[in-house]
């Protein structure tokens, strides 16, 4: 098996005719979590070919409802999440989990680039397991700025899966 480490997924080029075309066919972490481990195949020449990134380097871009590009922000994310469960009954500790966990499944996409439809549809799953009240107070703001039909299809469909556990 050939390796090739890739020190970030945004310039990752078929070592075999440098297309940078590639698909991802198979993701995981590895190393305690802080590489990803990628099984990929060219678009253009067909060959398959494995990488090890830097797991911090490879959190998706979001897609903006209007289509232009953000970087993944921690920061960001975390003050959104502590905003929604002001005064609630959630311990830092639970709230550091639903994070981690909301980053490794931005990363298992295995994509550049993610809508921010799915960052708040995971944010919003998390919210839900945590606190009742947070979930409502995160959806009721999150709601203003999204397409009302693709809030509510959002919704629909997460109340109709089942809540599985980690
Ligand atoms: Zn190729």
């Amino acid at each position: 098996m050939r390796a090739f480490r890739q020190r970030s997924a945004l310039f990752m080029h078929c070592p075999f005719c440098a297309a940078n075309d590639t698909k991802v066919i198979d993701s995981r972490l590895v190393a305690e979590g802080d590489q990803v481990r990628r099984r990929r195949e060219c678009l253009a020449c067909g060959e398959r070919f494995t990488t090890f990134e830097t797991a911090e380097l490879v959190m998706p871009r979001l897609i903006k409802q209007d289509g232009s590009r953000q970087p993944f922000d921690e920061d960001k994310l975390r003050a959104g999440m502590q905003r929604a469960l002001e005064k609630r009954p959630v311990s830092i500790e639970r709230l550091e989990a639903a994070i981690a966990y909301i980053k490794s499944q931005l990363r298992a996409t295995g994509e550049r680039e993610v809508k921010s439809l799915v960052l708040g549809e995971l944010v919003m799953t998390e919210l839900q397991k945590l606190d009742e009240v947070a979930y409502i107070r995160f959806a009721s703001v999150y709601k203003r700025f999204q397409d009302l039909n693709e809030f509510r299809e959002e919704i629909e469909r997460l109340s109709r899966e089942p809540n599985q556990g980690r």
